[in-house]
């Protein structure tokens, strides 16, 4: 890219398509550039009116009859349009309790479906509370273990040793598509077809790939899946997750939380847990009304503004922002730990920098940007292309650019806070 001055950012804005999705979205602050949408996208303007309304009309004046009126199928409504951006089909994904919960419920199901494999394989680029849940698992769960697989620089997935791994004795291949560090990206079919000429069940966390990747399950031939609402798709804090499970094998896991609302004639209250037929079978409680209302806002926003698109200005931004790296950073001592193969990307960037910690906190506190920080010394720099610019990623890199090069993140200090 050879223009990388401001006017490369407006220019490429002004060609943007997608640029008029970001008047959807609350922002109030002018000033902040927020480059932190994979781990809490953004408010959008319709979800304020969506929970005034859920909440005054329906909870409000229509009160235990809303449940007869679209709250009792929501969670199954909602999870048909998260399968519209998976490549899932009608009823093989449900919206409910946590991403962690969800793990939880479909890795034990599969290792209990296949109790002569004592093997749980993963990797170490995982997001580490898939790593506890899969551990815990293998320690309720007798005989079975969890095979960690390395990967060497930290980047990219351990692709051939994972292969490699993969044998008679495997259950179960749980990884992150999109890993959570780096931004790398596992080739889906690739990886999903491994571990089926192995006889092993595939479960992918989509956590930071859902409505930032493009994903076909149905032409991966993935077994399970499970995945984050409050990132990509704009849900809000806390918003419950999905999980997806191929038609097939619906009927032949069992979900380990056996509770009422996976049961079969759930109203007559026999007694004797008969879980039903189809996804419904994992759900395990009553679904939160209002946080399914908010993904059901969120998920609308990027079926309208579609996954190619979606993902075609993610890539143009995230090869934006590296040259912008390569050009005004690594002068300064920065390293790029992402991919940098398009192909293998999600859509953040992770640069690392020895005083990381530091410069993450200047960054927020005297610049007015808010990236997130994953220790020892990344700073993810966060494009949610449904409302990051051009003009954003530009002038945070300039400002990064300031205050390293002028030393303000000396009067920081080394400490660590809880919350990063
Ligand atoms: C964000 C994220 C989660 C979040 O799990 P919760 O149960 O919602 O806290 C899980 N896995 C991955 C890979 C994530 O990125």
């Amino acid at each position: 890219m050879a223009n990388l001055d401001a006017s490369s950012a407006y220019a490429l804005d002004a060609k943007d398509d997608l640029a008029h999705f970001r008047d959807k979205f609350v922002s109030r602050d002018p000033e902040l550039i927020y480059l932190d949408g994979n781990s809490l996208g953004r408010l959008p303007r319709a979800t304020m009116t969506r929970l005034q309304d859920l909440v005054e009309k329906e909870w409000g004046d229509r009160l235990i009859r809303g449940w007869n009126e679209g709250w009792f199928e929501m969670a199954q409504k909602v999870g048909d349009k998260i399968g519209q951006l998976i490549g899932a089909q009608p009823g093989e994904v449900i919206v409910g309790d946590s991403t962690s919960v969800n793990l939880y419920k479909l890795a034990l199901a599969a290792v209990l479906a296949r109790p002569n494999r004592p093997q749980i394989i993963t990797d170490d680029l995982n997001f580490p509370s898939d790593v506890y849940i899969l551990q815990g698992i293998a320690q309720q769960a007798p005989g079975r273990t969890v095979r960690v697989v390395h990967s060497a620089d930290q980047i990219h997935g351990p692709v051939a040793d994972i292969s490699a791994a993969l044998n008679e004795r495997t259950a179960l291949l749980s990884l992150s598509h999109t890993v959570f560090k780096s931004g790398y990206t596992y080739d889906l079919a690739a990886v999903s077809a491994a571990a089926r000429d192995a006889g092993a069940l595939t479960l992918w966390d989509f956590s930071h790939s859902v409505g930032s990747v493009p994903i076909n399950v149905t032409e991966a031939k993935v077994d399970m899946a499970v995945g984050c609402t409050y990132k990509y798709l704009n849900g809000g804090p806390g918003a419950p997750a999905f999980l997806y499970v191929r038609r097939s094998l619906q009927e032949q896991l069992r979900n380990p939380i056996a509770g009422w609302f996976g049961q079969q004639n759930m109203f007559d209250f026999g007694l004797d847990y008969q879980p039903t037929a189809g996804i419904r079978r994992f759900m395990v409680g009553t679904p939160p009304i209002l946080g399914l209302a908010a993904v059901d806002v969120g998920v609308n926003i990027v079926l309208e503004a579609g996954m190619a698109k979606l993902r075609q200005k993610s890539v143009q931004q995230t090869e934006y922002l590296i040259a912008l790296y390569h050009e005004f950073l690594a002068p300064l001592g920065f390293r790029l730990n992402s991919p940098t193969e398009g192909a293998r990307r999600g859509s953040h960037i992770s640069i690392g920098h020895d005083e990381g910690w530091r410069i993450n906190q200047a960054f927020i506190h005297d610049t007015h940007v808010l990236p997130d920080f994953r220790a020892p010394d990344n700073l993810r720099l966060g494009i949610a292309p449904l409302y990051t610019t051009f003009v954003d990623l530009h002038t945070a890199v300039m400002r990064l650019r300031n205050l390293v090069a002028n030393k303000v993140y000396e009067k920081y200090d080394v400490e660590r806070t809880a919350v990063t």
